[in-house]
């Protein structure tokens, strides 16, 4: 389940998210990487699911729309991570190419 999405199936493979946070990115990041907290948003649901390994994390200065949409990769959940973006991303979960 991935909140307001519903139930979502992923396939087995590597995935990118890109986010943002207007202070205290490290925080953010750190909120990302626990294990315990309010599933809130898309992204919390899925780093939820014991199956899920996160495997790297990357910062940049880079928006996170211009940043996600330089990315190669598909779209597998429409609407993922981008309720509240406005550059028609489509997502901001993109599967990466096997
Ligand atoms: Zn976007």
């Amino acid at each position: 389940m991935a909140g307001a999405l519903g139930s979502c199936n992923f396939t087995a493979g590597g995935y990118v998210y890109t986010g943002s946070a207007r202070r205290n990115l490290a925080a953010r990041i750190k909120r990302h990487l626990s294990a315990s907290k309010t599933l809130r948003w898309h992204i919390d649901y899925l780093l939820a699911d014991p199956d899920v390994e996160i495997i790297g994390v990357d910062t940049s200065s880079t928006p996170e729309c211009q940043w996600n949409q330089q990315l190669s990769g598909g779209i597998p959940v429409s609407g993922f991570g981008a309720s509240d973006c406005r550059k028609r991303c489509g997502a901001h979960l993109k599967s990466l190419p096997p």
